[in-house]
């Protein structure tokens, strides 16, 4: 048996008629960038988000970088974020011209850490970037409630959160700005890059259209310089198609996610994620912490099994930020599970026997 990390191959056999009909229908009408087929998508994403605005753009990093932008966030300001994310998190807000103020995880859901929030706020703090990590949200209410008191803005990075809730919040619900990444791989995934934003604010939502176009809304009337970051057209009319099914998606990398914690609880080298009470958890991804990981992975693989780490090390342990001179103690919790951390196979068309057999050949290596 063979279970690769992701499969996009089956999911599109699934599906392949529909997608292939609705990239032809972009050629034909050729509404290559931006155009009917955008509008739709952004006008079905941000329904189903329970947002006013939905822009779409070139891909998530974009969608982060825009925001920041938009919200006046640039020289002399600090953004505050977690520890454990993709490095385009942080790396946007240095893109601004800011500096990224990293916050030790959780240690159960690793999410940003909300008790070690307001010892890094300064004068200089302008806004805070949770990112509901894995599929799963980290604790919005708390994140809010600081950003209320000390008068921040809230960006919640949804990049791996589509449709994630908790206690009845949706991801992206709680951020003046909130932002999607439709990266292939992603629960909602397009056949290249792709990404939004989405916001209840007005003049945030024409301010981000026309930046994200040039800073032109009117052909050759620029209001302002911009960027080139657009969502294109044959990607819409892929993600249009997904819409129909990412719910159903979701619902069975959840169930999957629960068979993999039934099959592997109660081991003392392997602990299992932890999913929050009243979340709705859409596993993005699927990480255990594990005891002599390099040695497993390296099992699996021989067994036709592929993992993944995300991320091999904590956002401020990456030599991208050496010159900020942190150290891994600064982050007891990010520094000491980069080590442990293993993401399993995890993806909605992953069979109850692929799980067994990974779930088998983990207890196998450890018996
Ligand atoms: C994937 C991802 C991004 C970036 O999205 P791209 O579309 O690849 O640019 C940003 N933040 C997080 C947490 C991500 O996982």
């Amino acid at each position: 048996m063979k279970v690769p990390f992701v499969d996009l191959k089956t999911q599109y056999a699934g599906m392949k008629e529909q997608i292939d009909k609705a990239i032809c229908r972009v050629i034909e009408n050729t509404s290559f960038i931006q155009g009917r087929f955008v509008t739709e998508f952004e006008d079905r994403f941000k329904k189903e988000c329970g947002a006013k605005h939905c822009i779409g753009v070139g891909n998530g990093t974009d969608a982060l970088y825009i925001s920041l932008k938009a919200l006046g966030i640039g020289t002399g300001d600090e953004v505050i974020t977690t520890a454990c994310s993709y490095i385009s998190t942080s790396e946007t807000i240095s893109q601004a011209g800011a500096v990224p103020v990293f916050v030790d995880i959780e240690p159960l859901y690793h999410t940003i850490d909300t008790q070690k929030i307001e010892e890094k706020i300064t004068d200089n703090t302008k806004a805070i970037i949770p990112v509901h990590l894995y599929g799963q949200m980290a604790d919005i209410k708390q994140i809010t409630a600081i950003c209320q008191k000390h008068g921040l803005q809230l960006i919640e990075d949804c990049a791996q959160s589509h449709f994630a809730e908790l206690n009845g919040i949706k991801a992206g619900q709680s951020g003046i700005l909130s932002t999607f990444s439709f990266y292939p791989g992603k629960n909602l995934g397009a056949y290249g890059d792709g990404g939004a934003i989405i916001t209840n604010d007005d003049d945030l939502a024409g301010y981000i259209r026309s930046f994200a176009s040039h800073g032109c809304l009117v052909k050759h009337i620029h209001e302002r310089e911009g960027i080139n970051s657009r969502l294109d057209g044959i990607q819409a009319a892929i993600l249009l198609v997904k819409m129909d099914y990412i719910h159903e998606w979701n619902r069975k990398r959840l169930e999957n996610a629960l068979l993999y914690n039934d099959l592997l609880s109660g081991m003392d080298q392997l602990r299992t994620p932890q999913i929050r009470k009243g979340a709705k958890h859409i596993f993005h991804i699927y990480c255990v912490r594990v005891r002599n990981r390099e040695k497993l992975i390296r099992f699996l693989a021989e067994n036709h099994i592929d993992t993944g780490i995300h991320y091999p090390y904590a956002l401020p342990n990456m030599p991208a930020y050496n010159y900020l001179g942190h150290n891994p103690a600064d982050f007891p919790v990010a520094s000491a599970y980069q080590d442990e951390i293993l993401s399993l196979p995890m993806y909605p068309e992953l069979s109850r026997e692929q799980i067994g057999f990974v779930a088998d050949k983990i207890k196998e290596f450890y018996s």
